[in-house]
C-alpha cells in the first residue's frame, strides 16, 4: 500500500476522530441500555431564556434529537434555586415555574417527552422512543421551614432533593459555604430526611459539607444518592467532591455515586478555582449588601460573574478524566454503586472534549469498553444502578407509610 503523506493524514485525523466518536457498536449499547442522567440543568436555563427543546437546540446541551442520538432514556431535570432566590423569598415560586416549564415541554411534545414519577412506569412511558423527564430538586430552599411542602413537591413529581446548594440553608451546611451553622444537618433537616424517606424521595448529598453527608447517612433509613459529584481523590481538598470514606459509606448503605462531567469537578486546578469562586462570591455578596445598606451604587452580580469568568478560564479537560473517575469509583465502591450525573446546561459549557452534550454518552461507552469493562458493567453505570436505588427508595417509602402508596 502506498504510504499516505503526512499532510493527508493530518487532514484525515479529525474525520477519523469523529468516526471513532460515532462508533456504531457503542451507540447500539447506549441505545439498548437504560441510560439515566441524574443532573441536567435545562429547566432553570429555560426560565432565563426559552427554547423549544423538542427541536435541535445547538446552544444548549440537552434537546430531544441529541438525547435520542446519545441513547438517553431518563433525564433528571434539575429544579434548581439559588441561595439568592432563597434570600429573596422567591425559591418556592421559581421551583414551581421550572416544573411548569418541564410540563410544558411534555405538553408541547407528548410524543417525544413524558414525566416519569415512578420507576415501574418506565417501560410504558418509554414506548415510541420518548425521553423520560424525572424531577430532581437542587437546593431544599423551596421547602422553606414547612415540612408539608415535601408532599406538595412530591405530588408534582420531585423524586430527589439535593438538601443544600452553595450556601448553608435551613436544612444543612453546604460544602462551599464559609458559614457552617449546623455542623451537619439542622434539627429541621433531620425531619426533612425522615419525611423524604417516608414519601419515597431520594436524599441527594451532592453539594453538602462532609458533616452534612455524615448526618444524612446516619439519619436516612433508605439508600442515598450523590446526584452529580466527583471523587476527591482526583481533586484534593475539594469538599464538593466525595472523599473515599464517604463514598464507601454511601455504597455500603445501598446507594449510588453519580459521577459528574464538568471540568470544574474533574480537574484538580479547576476544582480549586471552583471553591475560590464560591468563597469570593460569598464575600462579594456580603460587601454588596453592606454597600446597598449605605445607599451606594454597586456592581451587579452578573457583571461580577462575567469578570470572574474572564479572569478564570476553565482548563481544557478530556473524556479520559471522566473515565478515570468512573474506573476509580467502580474499584472503590463496586460496579453496583456508580452512575452518571453530567451537569449538562449547568457548567457554562466547561465540559471535557468528547462529552459536550447528551449526544455523547456513546463516547463514554466506547472509552469504558476500551478500558476493559464488560457491557454488563457498563449497563449498570449507564442507568441500571440508579433505577435499582430509585425502586428501593420508592418501596421503602411505601413500607414506612404502612403499605399505602
Ligand atoms: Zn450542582
Amino acid at each position: 500500500m502506498r504510504p499516505i503523506a503526512l499532510p493527508v493524514l493530518l487532514l484525515l485525523a479529525p474525520a477519523l476522530a469523529l468516526a471513532a466518536d460515532r462508533n456504531p457498536s457503542a451507540r447500539a449499547l447506549a441505545d439498548d441500555a437504560v441510560v439515566v442522567d441524574t443532573h441536567i440543568d435545562a429547566p432553570s436555563e429555560l426560565l432565563k431564556s426559552w427554547r423549544d427543546l423538542g427541536a435541535a437546540t445547538p446552544d444548549r446541551e440537552f434537546d430531544y434529537p441529541r438525547a435520542r442520538q446519545g441513547g438517553l432514556d431518563v433525564a433528571f431535570m434539575s429544579i434548581y434555586t439559588s441561595p439568592e432566590d432563597d434570600a429573596a423569598g422567591t425559591a418556592r415560586q421559581k421551583a414551581h415555574m421550572e416544573i411548569d416549564a418541564v410540563e410544558a415541554m411534555v405538553g408541547r411534545h407528548p410524543d417525544k417527552f413524558a414525566v416519569i414519577a415512578e420507576p415501574r412506569d418506565y417501560a410504558r412511558l418509554h414506548q415510541g422512543g420518548r425521553v423520560l423527564l424525572a424531577l430532581g430538586m437542587e437546593n431544599g430552599a423551596p421547602i422553606g421551614d414547612d415540612l408539608s411542602q415535601l408532599q406538595v413537591f412530591h405530588d408534582r413529581g420531585v423524586r430527589y432533593i439535593t438538601l443544600a446548594h452553595s450556601h448553608s440553608n435551613r436544612i444543612a451546611d453546604g460544602s462551599y459555604s464559609l458559614d457552617r451553622p449546623w455542623h451537619g444537618l439542622s434539627p429541621f433537616g433531620e425531619k426533612v430526611v425522615a419525611e423524604m424517606n417516608r414519601l419515597g424521595i431520594m436524599v441527594d448529598v451532592s453539594h453538602l459539607s462532609d458533616e452534612s453527608v455524615e448526618d444524612v447517612l446516619r439519619v436516612s433509613k433508605t439508600p442515598v444518592i450523590a446526584s452529580h459529584s466527583g471523587l476527591r481523590h482526583f481533586t484534593p481538598d475539594f469538599e464538593r467532591n466525595l472523599s473515599d470514606e464517604l463514598a464507601k459509606k454511601i455504597a455500603k448503605g445501598g446507594g449510588v455515586v453519580q459521577i459528574t462531567f464538568g471540568s470544574g469537578f474533574i480537574d484538580a486546578a479547576a476544582a480549586a478555582d471552583t471553591t475560590a469562586y464560591f468563597r469570593e462570591l460569598a464575600r462579594f455578596q456580603r460587601a454588596q449588601t453592606e454597600a446597598k445598606a449605605r445607599g451606594e451604587t454597586v456592581q451587579s452580580l452578573e457583571d461580577w460573574d462575567a469578570a470572574w469568568d474572564k479572569a478564570h478560564p476553565k482548563p481544557p479537560t478530556k473524556l479520559s478524566q471522566v473515565v478515570d473517575q468512573v474506573d476509580y469509583a467502580i474499584k472503590l465502591l463496586g460496579e453496583d454503586h456508580v452512575g452518571l450525573g453530567s451537569d449538562f446546561d449547568g457548567v457554562s459549557g466547561a465540559l471535557p472534549e468528547g462529552l459536550k452534550s447528551v449526544a455523547d454518552y456513546p463516547n463514554l461507552v466506547q472509552a469504558l469498553r476500551e478500558h476493559g469493562y464488560a457491557d454488563a458493567t457498563i449497563r449498570k453505570v449507564l442507568g441500571a444502578n440508579l433505577m435499582r436505588v430509585w425502586t428501593a427508595v420508592d418501596a421503602a417509602g411505601a413500607k414506612l407509610r404502612g403499605g399505602s402508596r
